[in-house]
């Protein structure tokens, strides 16, 4: 059975089809790169599937049910997480509290010790030296590895991470691939990247959009030797 599957899922604006009658499935327990050019649609998309958006036509399947209305506190529920370029830090809590409050709102953590379990957290995305700073002082790619752990807290069944690396340095950068390595052996992921290195690292399928269409899907090696792919997206 799918954890996700959209049927012929649009989404418009004015004139703009950012999504275009998309039909994505994606299974459990795997990482999922999804790639393409800037502003191919697939912001768009992972909106539509969290429920950040209404699309203009289609349906949202999880585990096939229809989700399609469902409101985005119900999608996370269900064990959706996602992080999108910090919308979800307070910026004037300390690193740890923010954690604490993601588990708090998420049924699902209670029960355990959450600060022990917002600790382990903060260790596992590398930031753990940093619990104590105003979460707003960090820099972007510890920001982003906070949401991360905002996120994980939540024991998530998908999680949705769109340009996770974007501001990370390179060493930050190879420890999020062997910690989304880690984390995949018990979450879906679905991962929204422009470091093709990343992709190919980490990805079991490879999904790239193009002006609000599918227009390839496979494993990494096969994308990078996809014609259409290199036009539309590698430039070569
Ligand atoms: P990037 O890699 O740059 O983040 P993307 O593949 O995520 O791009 P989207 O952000 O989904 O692309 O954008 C798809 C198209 O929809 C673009 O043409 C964008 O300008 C447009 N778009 C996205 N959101 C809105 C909005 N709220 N209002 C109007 N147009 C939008």
């Amino acid at each position: 059975m799918s954890l996700i599957r959209t049927d012929k899922l649009s989404c418009h604006f004015g004139g703009i089809k950012a999504v275009d009658e998309v039909d994505f499935t994606l299974d459990q327990g795997r990482i999922r790169a999804l790639i393409g050019p800037n502003g191919a649609g697939k912001t768009t998309l992972t909106s539509l599937i969290v429920g950040r958006l209404a699309p203009t036509s289609g349906r949202i399947y999880f585990r096939e049910t229809d989700i399609t209305r469902m409101p985005p506190h119900k999608r996370i529920g269900l064990g959706m997480a996602y992080t999108f370029q910090i919308t979800t830090i307070f910026e004037d809590l300390p690193v740890y509290e923010n954690v604490l409050i993601a588990a708090q709102r998420f049924s699902k953590a209670r029960g355990l010790s959450l600060r022990t379990e917002a600790k382990r957290m903060l260790e596992l995305v590398g930031i753990d030296n940093m619990r104590h700073q105003r979460a707003g002082d960090m820099s972007y790619g510890h920001k982003r590895l906070l949401e991360m752990a905002m996120g994980l807290i939540q024991q998530p069944n998908l999680l949705i991470l769109d340009e996770p690396t974007q501001g990370l340095s390179a060493g930050e950068i190879s420890d999020f691939v062997h910690l989304i390595g880690e984390i995949s052996h018990d979450t879906t992921v679905l991962l929204i990247e422009h470091n093709m290195d990343v992709v190919m690292a980490l990805a079991d399928i490879v999904t790239v959009m193009d002006q609000g269409r599918i227009i390839a899907e496979g494993h990494p090696d096969d994308i990078r030797r996809n014609d259409a792919v290199r036009e539309a997206y590698l430039g070569t």
